[in-house]
């Protein structure tokens, strides 16, 4: 039988909003997170980033807000605390567009890197929704500017990441201000570790749901290219990036300072590239962001932190130019495609040498990932026999792309390519960049534009 949000409790407003986005039927972590909130209950949820879980927290916290606070005051009613300032500023437009019926809801992202003025301006008359990462709260809080006294709901959304990003000893002097007769639902990717420990200190007999992690494998294909170096991992994004098929992309580095250099080299070669980190100042971020979703942008290069939140249907490729520190970033990253129902192409370069990096997210995942060679361009370079034992299936994930032989040996050079970087010369013009060539540098690394070979380059950015 299909459950339908009017199952759920939900009242009208929030139904008929729903209806307006197009959310058909509620997921996994709505169909059991939004009863039990909804019951007044404290949660633990592992839920992943694309399982719906911002309309399982947000949901049921507009639902009370439907009803008057006992309490006087102008303090928020909800607060969310989250870990970086897109994906607050992603949990407050989700809160605006399911609370559109409620003309009265007043919300607001308070995030770091943009002025204090408009944050102020919200802060100064009666507030329900506060959607925070945890320093810019902070900076409000030594103001004197939130009053807590009305507070009804606590949330906490990827806690494990909040949790990494050494936020621990903020949360635990917001959660010392807010109420203790509060409901309190702790959202996160695991709740293992530390952050099941906070998650007890922080809940008063929580409910705990796990949702089983998605095999994005549905909707996303996954690919593994193994390479020599980065080199070959250049000659390999050129020849990917040439695939028509590529509507919007992503491609992910593992530092700030190599985002902005790929992002400048894709840029002089003629594609609408763009980066996105944390160094750069907010209005920037926010403004690459949209020109991501108006289509202005067909490459964002980024990092990991940047791209959280980042929920663009029209991203049809993820790339992992290099791969997570984490495992678990890997799910967060091939979520920025095959979103809204739609599929997409996740395709993961290593190194041969990061073998056991790979082997890494592949127990987290429980899966092994489909490898793939592109023909000509197959590594040199030997690999140890990978060690992976999937527990579920003998043959590893039936992934009938060219073979999961990839690496194993082979020699000489991949055809058509010269060990020499390619020259300009080899630009494609299809795609136009929107803006004129200069552009600024956040990262603050002075080297990227110092002309030395790339391979000092890559170095001195890591
Ligand atoms: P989240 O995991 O909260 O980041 O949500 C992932 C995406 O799914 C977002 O684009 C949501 O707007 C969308 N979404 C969430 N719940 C539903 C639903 N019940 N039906 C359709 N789309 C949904």
């Amino acid at each position: 039988m299909t459950v339908s949000f009017a199952d759920l409790n939900l009242s009208a407003p929030l139904i008929q909003a729903l209806e307006k986005a197009d959310y058909q039927t509620p997921t996994d972590v709505q169909i059991q997170a939004i009863p039990a909130a909804l019951k007044g209950e404290d949660l633990l949820v592992s839920a992943q980033t694309g399982s719906g879980k911002t309309a399982g927290f947000l949901l049921p916290s507009l639902e009370k807000l439907l009803k008057r606070s006992e309490q006087p005051g102008k303090g928020p009613r909800v607060l969310v605390l989250t870990p970086t300032r897109e994906l607050a500023q992603q949990v407050e437009k989700n809160a605006q567009v399911y609370g559109e019926n409620m003309r009265w809801l007043r919300t607001v992202s308070l995030v770091g890197g943009t002025s204090f003025g408009h944050q102020t301006r919200m802060l100064n008359k009666p507030i329900d929704i506060i959607v925070a990462t945890p320093g810019r709260l902070m900076d409000h809080m030594r103001q004197g500017r939130i009053d807590f006294s009305r507070l009804e709901v606590l949330i906490l959304d990827e806690a494990d990441r909040m949790l990494d990003m050494g936020f621990i000893e903020d949360i635990e002097t917001i959660v010392a201000a807010v109420p203790k007769e509060r409901q309190t639902l702790l959202f996160s990717a695991t709740l293992d570790g530390v952050v099941g420990k906070l998650a007890m200190r922080l809940t008063n007999n929580p409910t705990r749901i796990e949702i089983e992690r998605k095999e994005d494998g549905a909707k996303i294909e996954e690919q593994l290219l193994y390479c020599d170096d980065f080199r070959h991992k250049d000659r390999l994004l050129d020849h990917i990036l040439r695939d028509a098929n590529i509507d919007q992309c992503v491609i992910f580095t593992a530092t700030k300072s190599y985002s902005e250099e790929l992002s400048d080299r894709l840029y002089e070669k003629g594609y609408a590239s763009a980066c996105l980190h944390g160094d750069m100042p907010q209005n920037w971020r926010n403004r690459t962001l949209n020109d991501l979703r108006v289509g202005r942008i067909k490459i964002l290069v980024a990092t990991d932190v940047a791209a959280r939140g980042i929920d663009v249907p029209t991203i049809t490729h993820v790339i992992n130019y290099d791969l997570p520190k984490q495992p678990e970033d890997y799910v967060h990253r091939i979520g920025r495609t095959g979103r809204a129902g739609r599929s997409g192409i996740a395709i993961t370069f290593a190194e041969v040498k990061e073998y056991i990096k790979v082997q890494k997210i592949e127990r987290y995942l429980n899966r092994k990932l489909p490898e793939a060679v592109i023909e000509g361009m197959e590594p040199t370079r030997r690999r140890p026999k990978p060690e992976f034992k999937d527990k579920r299936r003998s043959n590893g994930g039936g992934y009938k792309g060219k073979g999961s032989s990839a690496g194993q040996g082979r020699s000489g050079q991949p055809q058509g390519y010269s060990t020499e970087r390619r020259s300009g010369s080899a630009n494609r013009k299809g795609t136009s960049n929107a803006a004129g060539s200069s552009r600024p540098s956040f990262s603050g690394d002075k080297r990227r534009s110092s002309g030395k070979p790339s391979t000092q380059r890559r170095a001195a950015s890591a």
